[in-house]
């Protein structure tokens, strides 16, 4: 929204300093100037719709822990380069309800003074990505 530099400046400022926390909470204010979205309005406009694309979010996790071992950060970070803002606080919980549902395996590793969780996909986790794929092609073959 162009004309509202000082709201862009404001918002900025509120997502960097909250990198910690639930990106995912965004104003409803800020949510309908996003309405016009353009590249760089992708994370917030992501954050906007949580709801509606947590599956891609897991299919992204899922097709990455098919490939190697992943860990919440890294995850962070990837999903950082495809338009979607998470936080730890958002990630975590996900990653837990997908190994409670059997998508996801995970094992602890000591790093130093830390203990850090990798995960990597199971059976059932590879049969629900090859459904998932299955699936997102019929809906781009109607959709686009
Ligand atoms: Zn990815």
């Amino acid at each position: 929204m162009s004309g509202h530099p000082h709201l862009q400046a404001a918002r900025r400022t509120v997502w960097n300093d909250h990198g910690g926390h639930d990106n995912w909470r965004i104003k409803a204010r800020d949510a309908r100037s996003d309405m016009n979205e353009t590249k760089k309005n992708v994370p917030e406009a992501t954050a906007v719709h949580h709801d509606l694309l947590g599956g891609l979010v897991r299919l992204h996790v899922l097709h990455h822990a098919s490939e190697h071992e992943i860990y919440g950060q890294w995850m962070i970070e990837e999903l950082a380069t495809h338009g979607y803002r998470l936080s730890a606080g958002t990630l975590y919980p996900m990653l837990h309800k997908m190994e409670r549902d059997g998508y996801l395996t995970s094992r602890r590793e000591r790093d130093g003074r830390t203990v850090r969780k990798f995960y990597k996909i199971t059976d059932k986790g590879r049969e629900g990505l090859a459904v998932a794929k299955r699936q997102l092609r019929e809906f781009r073959d109607e959709a686009e």
